[in-house]
């Protein structure tokens, strides 16, 4: 996630926009950094059904047997929270999430309407008498598991689903959700505003981060659950459906056109995304071997390589200091709306067409978001609290690209990490809270830390730390522990004390 001031905001906008778009920035005013206090308040009371998980498995359950009605053990209620310390409502328990198969009919109206049917494959991780999914605002019409009709229950959050026999752990299960309704934002509690699906009479996307995926398909709504992804996207004639990973199929239809997109390598649900509008696709200039695709809104062609003209150069850049790109392709989604920020979006990174004006001046925000595919995608936070490791990493990374891509002078590097982090010292980044996910600390004094590490590990082990790092955890999340525990790992040196200090909101300390 970064976000930058729209130049056209400036000059067009209300005042009361300003403040939406400049809170969600870490290039603006420093000012603009909100220095209250955080006051989420963690959740760590177990659930009942959690409770109940726990005491149950020990069961000795006969595993094997012909008849799928027999008696195989207590079954249990899947949990139905994750226990995120931000969001303690999201995430689901006892089932890990193989494959999405989406299959979505949109009626572009500027209230889309939408008829979709959600194919996910899972393994219960229990024996299951009932699940649950993240799913707001969207009416389930019907579900079958295993091909079975299975009975459901929604509730203001959750979609709850009682199979007729338990769910056997381990046993692969095929749950099918057909679903309806008008798919909308939700608000975040982020500086960022409403996160969802945006509809708009001249695009649609949707926009997930931290926790908006579950507006626009029943989902195991957390990081912690990762899964490949397959889009069919049925939209209306003049408009071209995108979604992340590869385009595989095309069918025209007669009132409009079918397409299929595969996410081949594990993805967490907040960076899936679903684009409809007036998109041209381009094959771009690879880099470093890496295919490059973007999609990019029609209008916004003319100032596309002015401002994305660096992508080839950024991939040999960084694939050289973080380690080969994880993805199958990249690619950028330029989308006509006015949501004012760019995401990561799994393999192809998302932009408002605010921010595209042909200048290069996003420059960083390019390398920012391309960053973000190793630091935060491949490698995804193990809870919201860890969200440094994903913006302070990609922060850190404009400056590596700015150093190693555009020969930037590293004593000029140096003081700009420090006087933003002066400018920018709190709330923690280690623990900004829900509301200040996006604060600006986290991604300036984020940036300095890692900056303050290279310093005192030396390059010789700062560079093959983040290698590591990747190929350590890639697929999967790590934490902030995890991180401090491979740097003392590598560097042999204890740096506890280092990563309490830096990731603190006291004051910044010197570099040296
Ligand atoms: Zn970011």
């Amino acid at each position: 996630m970064r976000a930058a001031r729209p130049k056209q905001l400036t000059t067009i906008l209300v005042a009361a926009l300003m403040v939406v778009a400049s809170c969600a920035s870490d290039v603006g005013d420093p000012d603009a950094a909100d220095n209250s206090s955080t006051t989420t308040s963690p959740s760590t009371t177990a659930a009942g059904t959690s409770d109940a998980a726990e005491s149950s498995t020990t069961t000795g359950a006969p595993t094997t047997t012909a008849d799928a009605d027999a008696p195989t053990g207590e079954a249990v209620e899947g949990g139905e929270t994750v226990e995120d310390p931000y969001y303690p409502t999201i995430g689901n328990t006892g089932y890990d999430v193989v494959n999405y198969e989406l299959a979505l009919q949109v009626q572009v109206e500027g209230n889309d309407v939408m008829n979709a049917t959600a194919t996910i494959d899972l393994t219960p991780l229990e024996n299951l008498s009932r699940l649950s999914f993240d799913l707001v605002g969207m009416t389930v019409d019907a579900v079958t598991v295993d091909g079975a009709e299975a009975a459901f229950e929604q509730t203001a959050e959750k979609l709850r689903i009682f199979p007729k026999s338990p769910l056997q752990s381990g046993t692969p299960t095929v749950v099918v959700v057909d679903y309806s309704g008008n798919p909308d934002t939700i608000e975040s509690g982020t500086r960022i505003g409403p996160i969802g699906w945006y509809d708009a009479v001249r695009a649609s996307v949707a926009v997930g981060e931290p926790m908006g995926a579950r507006t626009w398909f029943p989902v195991n709504d957390h990081p912690t659950d990762k899964a490949t992804y397959r889009f069919v996207l049925n939209v209306p004639t003049g408009f071209v459906g995108v979604a992340n990973g590869e385009l595989v199929e095309t069918v025209e239809l007669d009132d409009g056109t079918i397409s299929v997109w595969e996410m081949r390598q594990p993805m967490a649900s907040y960076l899936a995304t679903v684009a409809i509008g007036a998109f041209t696709l381009l094959d771009s200039e690879d880099g470093a071997g890496v295919d490059v695709y973007d999609a990019v809104a029609t209008n916004e062609l003319d100032g596309f390589e002015g401002d994305f003209g660096q992508t080839a150069a950024m991939l040999e850049v960084f694939t050289d200091l973080f380690g080969p790109y994880p993805f199958d392709e990249y690619g950028a989604l330029v989308v006509d709306a006015e949501f004012g920020f760019a995401l990561e979006t799994q393999g192809r990174s998302l932009f408002s067409g605010q921010l595209v004006d042909g200048d290069g001046s996003i420059e960083r925000i390019v390398a920012h978001e391309l960053a973000h595919q190793w630091f935060g995608n491949h490698v995804s936070p193990a809870t919201w609290r860890d969200i440094w490791l994903n913006e302070g990493f990609a922060s850190y990374a404009e400056d590596l690209w700015i150093e190693f891509g555009r020969d930037g002078s590293p004593a000029q590097l140096e003081l700009r990490l420090q006087t933003r982090a002066v400018n920018a010292a709190s709330p923690a980044p280690g623990d900004p809270g829900g509301a200040n996910l996006f604060a600006p600390s986290v991604y300036r004094r984020g940036a300095a830390t890692m900056h303050a590490l290279r310093l005192t590990v030396g390059d010789d082990v700062f560079f093959p730390l983040l290698r590591e790092w990747v190929v350590r955890f890639g697929g999967g999340t790590a934490s902030t522990e995890d991180f401090i525990a491979l740097s003392e790992e590598l560097s042999g040196m204890e740096l506890d004390d280092f990563f309490a200090e830096w990731l603190s909101d006291g004051p910044i300390p010197e570099f040296r």
